[in-house]
């Protein structure tokens, strides 16, 4: 989720780790930091923003010489963006810095503890808690740095790619890795260290890439040791040659950043119930929800208010809320409720929902609702953003940053929060029982994994997408859960193929929809056993009697859709409720095999921004 860089060998290591850092600026951009070491002293510079800010501040302030240097780009998961909370963060001595990736789930207890020894703590990272652990080890135990960092990574619950320098003893960097990349460029008397291997490229060719739970032990002009975290057994490193160019990297080998956040998004999923779905202890645990649960249960309404691609992810929490929860819920285009002089009371709940935090329809609908008393609930993927910051309450989606303009990973990261909120609320109303509820965290827990295999069946969508990329209009169908499914599949492409599409509830389509049917249409139905089946393959009698071209969406190992559809996709079975999880997939892959057989810019399609900050 962010990029890390560092440096230690003969050079300057200002100008290779401020270059890595911009290389790696798409993991994350909400701001910036470097450590650098000259022998004698060490300098830190950090500041909020971009890369280039943290250049001109480095550069103003004269913190630019040294040839031990780490850097970090951070997306922030606990606190926000700000000059405080960027990396690299000292130990209370003064004497340990780091820079970390990834999330220090136990930090709370960790940091209590630490508090009750006489540490303070100046940021409100998680990362700044392990630095401290790591020091505390060191002189309680007596240990080198390495082990004290591995003592300390034998507490911690999460994920993390980080590197540790100790200006006592600046002959050395300790680096581990655990869920998050890490990548070390071995160059003549030279090392580098970085989230993947594009701040190196150019100096080296080799390069060792860490595995889960190894930490690496990098020596000045010495050599590489790789040790397990857990058994503390060495390993051989195994040394890579790099045959890639700088854009493969950055992609990580994937031709855009839409495929990458699409395959993605089993990992992202996963960051999004991480430490919150704990099925050993029957719970879902959610501050933002936990602290407001009275308000929220009594809650009347609750009111849904988003845009685009989001608007869709309410449309499917809807489905769950009514279902799980039992309180009525309305879901609202941002920009029509704020205009619309909307009935809001102070018994309503309402629910934002937007991936940057800062489309400007969405916020200004929250303020609106505000001022009516109702209770706001953000539901965003960049922390600190807007959205986040104008909410009484609210709950990350952790996917990490999604650079490809069509939103593909902070759709399903979104339905995975809202349906985690929605069982919350069932279970504290007691409108779920303790079976429903486990089989539902089980497979939610199960989800990321078929979501993988969903992914496998790329090839086949790709031969379907040759099929029809020139249809010059698509029809997407769905019911219950699916619909929602069925217009974002619509809107995705036309997002980036430019193709007219519209999605549709299957049956509302004997009321209009069915006159444009004729040998030319491709419909791409979503047929999922879970959910109206009999009634969907109804619908698909009738396109097909009016010679409808159809693409079925199915369970894996459906035979009767498969009978009459003229491809099917399968996907895994699962419970109704987490059924858009899956066949999305599918509809994400669709529009990008098309949109790039028909030459478009699949990342950044014409007339869209990322995020929308006009109304
Ligand atoms: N959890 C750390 C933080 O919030 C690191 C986040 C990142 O990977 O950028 O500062």
């Amino acid at each position: 989720m962010c990029g890390i860089v560092g440096y230690i060998g003969p050079r300057e290591a200002y100008p290779i780790v401020v270059k890595g850092l911009e290389r790696l600026e798409y993991r994350g951009y909400d701001s910036a930091g470097i450590v650098l070491y000259d022998g004698k002293n060490a300098q830190l510079c950090k500041t909020k923003g971009k890369v280039a800010d943290l250049k001109a501040k480095a550069e103003n302030e004269n913190i630019t010489k040294g040839n031990i240097g780490l850097g970090h780009t951070r997306w922030a998961t606990h606190g926000v963006p700000n000059d405080v909370n960027a990396h690299p963060h000292y130990s209370n001595s003064g004497d340990l810095v780091i820079i970390h990736n990834g999330i220090i789930e136990n930090y709370g207890s960790i940091k209590t503890a630490l508090e009750k020894r006489g540490y303070t703590f100046q940021s409100d990272t998680d990362t700044e808690v392990l630095v401290n652990l790591i020091e505390y080890i060191k002189n309680k135990e007596e240990v080198k740095l390495g082990k004290a960092v591995q003592i300390a990574l034998n507490q911690v619950i999460g994920a993390y790619a980080i590197a540790v320098f100790d200006r006592t003893k600046p002959d050395e960097i300790v680096a581990a890795k655990l869920g998050s990349p890490l990548a070390i460029g071995i160059g003549e008397d030279e090392f580098f260290i970085a989230s993947d291997a594009s701040p190196f490229i150019e100096f080296t060719n080799n390069a060792i890439y860490l595995e889960d739970e190894q930490m690496a032990i990098i020596k000045l002009g010495r050599d590489v040791k790789i040790r397990e975290i857990k058994n503390d057994k060495p390993v051989a490193p195994f040394v890579h040659e790099l045959q890639l160019n700088l854009e493969q990297i950055e992609k990580n080998g994937y031709d855009h950043f839409m495929l990458k956040e699409i395959h993605e998004q089993p990992e992202a999923i996963k960051d999004t119930y991480r430490g919150r779905l704990r099925i050993n202890e029957g719970i879902i645990k959610m501050a933002g929800i936990e602290d407001n649960l009275e308000k929220i249960l009594k809650a009347k309404r609750i009111i849904i208010v988003a845009c685009g691609t989001s608007w869709h992810a309410g449309l499917v929490a809807e489905y769950i809320f009514e279902d799980l929860v039992r309180i009525p819920v309305e879901v609202e285009y941002a920009s029509e409720f704020r205009y619309r002089n909307p009935v809001i009371t102070s018994e309503d709940v309402v629910i934002a929902i937007s991936q940057s935090g800062e489309t400007a329809d969405t916020l200004a609908a929250i303020k609106l609702a505000k001022q009516h008393g109702a209770f706001v609930f953000g539901v965003c993927n960049v922390v600190g953003s807007s959205i986040a910051r104008e909410s009484h309450a609210g709950a990350y989606t952790h996917a990490g940053p999604e650079i490809g303009v069509a939103s593909t990973k902070a759709f399903t990261t979104q339905i995975t929060v809202l349906t985690l909120i929605a069982l919350k609320l069932a279970q504290s109303k007691g409108m779920i029982s303790k079976t429903d509820f486990h089989k539902y965290l089980a497979e939610m827990e199960a989800i990321p994994a078929k979501v993988e295999e969903s992914l496998k069946v790329d090839d086949h969508i790709k031969y379907i997408s040759s099929v029809y990329k020139d249809s010059p209009n698509f029809l997407y169908l769905g019911r219950g859960y699916n619909f929602p499914v069925a217009l974002e599949g619509a809107l995705k492409l036309k997002e980036i193929s430019y193709i007219h599409a519209e999605g549709y509830p299957a049956a509302e389509m004997k009321h209009g929809p069915i006159a444009l049917i004729d040998e030319q249409m491709p419909v791409v139905v979503i047929a999922t056993k879970k959910g109206h089946y009999e009634k969907v393959v109804s619908n698909i009698q009738e396109i097909k009697s009016r010679k409808g071209k159809i693409i079925g969406i199915v369970t894996k190992g459906d035979t009767e859709v498969k009978s009459m559809a003229d491809y099917v996709i399968e996907v895994p079975e699962t419970i109704e409720g987490l059924t858009p999880l899956l066949t999305t997939i599918p509809l994400q892959l669709l529009s990008y095999h098309i949109a790039v057989m028909r030459g478009c810019n699949v990342d950044q399609p014409r007339n869209l921004a990322k995020s929308v900050t006009v109304e």
